[in-house]
């Protein structure tokens, strides 16, 4: 299992200490220690001579899915985006705002370019004339390392400068929504479009736009170093991959977790050391709150793309957050809402008027469950993007499964 290790006051001392003038900084590979490993070998071998649709086909065949929170096969973008003529735009979602999700800033201060080298194989394979990375502003040990790796990589004359433009987010939770990103690159408000026309047609500037996750790039670098099978291979309860879980809440050791995508519950908790002290397992988020919560008992199911959509949630981001006999779902719900309330863009009403009727009616000691029933029908038909119409997740999970507490 990888596990974080968490900066301490007696690590940044001991930095400090031994002349680090950028103590705020994990220990990360560099580019040297990368290149020196085999680093940038598949980018240079495909510039020179490969051809783009057999790398597409190694991605589709590990069954690489994006892993922002859709799922959608990753490969078979490539071939959306090319279908479209350029000039084309690549753009990396690193916004990673999804509550309870950390993967992402994972990766990047462990090994920035396997992400890189992954991003510019993409680029490649679309024939990309920039790639935009959008990169959270709340992880600025990631901004610092990604601003030193790109001045590496343009030195090295692996890009030319100014082929990688890094974006800071501003802390927009709609701003991880692929088509509110790109208006934020534009220099606009983040509102989500209405689609179609899919950003794979009309993306940045208007132009074909190939939009992945980091972590997504981070597979695409390993798959085309070590092959298909690394993901493929692994195989567990009749899924198949890898997922990285976000684990966090009342468990012993919190953390990012490399396990089978067939992974329960149950095999998510023992990997994080199993429940903290004094708590026991009540209820867990699976994948963001956008999924909603579910109760202890479903500990069965894989938690992986497909799976939990019976259930009425979604494995998302893979952002597990794990509740205990000292929470209530109800609160966990409202909160959630809460949430959703304060990072609904406005633009829709269901949504904007949604959210926040729907926190008053869940501050109700007893909830009037046709209502909210109503309500969530009307939210999950009529609003525009995914964060009004999974916003009823929460509410209908609890009114659900845990109905003694409403
Ligand atoms: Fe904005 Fe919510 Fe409508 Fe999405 S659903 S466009 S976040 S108001």
């Amino acid at each position: 299992h990888n596990h974080i290790d968490q900066a301490t006051p007696e690590k940044v001392q001991a930095a400090i200490a031994a002349g680090d003038t950028h103590a705020h900084l994990p220990d990360y590979q560099a580019f040297d220690a990368y290149v020196a490993e085999g680093g940038y070998e598949s980018l240079k071998a495909m510039r020179d001579n490969g051809d783009w649709q057999a790398v597409q086909e190694n991605v589709l065949s590990a069954g690489l899915r994006g892993l922002g929170g859709a799922g959608f096969p990753s490969g078979r973008k490539w071939g959306f985006v090319r279908a479209n003529a350029g000039p084309r735009y690549l753009a990396v979602n690193g916004d990673e705002g999804e509550p309870g999700t950390f993967k992402d800033r994972y990766y990047l201060e462990r090994t920035p370019h396997l992400f890189l080298e992954g991003m510019l194989i993409a680029a490649w394979a679309v024939e990309a004339e920039t790639c935009f990375i959008y990169m959270r502003d709340e992880y600025p040990a990631v901004l610092e390392i990604l601003r030193r790796e790109i001045v590496a990589l343009e030195g090295a004359g692996l890009v030319a400068p100014g082929y990688i433009d890094l974006r800071r987010g501003a802390g927009a939770y709609i701003c991880g929504e692929e088509s509110a990103m790109i208006e934020s690159i534009e220099g606009k408000r983040g509102l989500p479009r209405h689609r179609p026309p899919f950003v794979a047609q009309v993306g940045i500037f208007d132009r074909p736009t190939l939009v992945h996750n980091v972590e997504t790039l981070y597979w695409v670098a390993r798959i085309c170093r070590e092959g298909p099978q690394i993901l493929n291979s692994v195989e567990k309860n009749g899924r198949k991959g890898l997922r990285s879980y976000s684990v966090s809440g009342r468990v012993a050791k919190p953390g990012v977790y490399l396990l089978p995508a067939g992974s329960t519950i149950l095999d998510v908790i023992d990997a994080a050391g199993g429940m903290a002290e004094g708590h026991s397992f009540k209820a867990y988020q699976p994948g963001g709150p956008s999924s909603g919560l579910l109760p202890s008992h479903i500990d069965d199911v894989p938690l992986d793309f497909d799976t939990l959509q019976p259930l009425g949630s979604f494995i998302g981001s893979a952002a597990v957050v794990v509740l205990s006999d000292k929470d209530t779902a109800r609160d966990a719900a409202l909160n959630m809402l809460r949430f959703f309330e304060d990072e609904s863009c406005g633009q829709c009403t269901p949504c904007r008027a949604g959210c926040e009727k729907a926190v008053q009616l869940m501050q109700a000691e007893r909830w009037d469950t046709d209502l909210l029933e109503d309500l969530c029908q009307v939210m999950v038909d009529a609003s525009i993007c995914g964060l009004g119409q999974a916003a009823p997740n929460p509410i209908r999970l609890v009114m659900k499964h845990f109905a003694d507490e409403i």
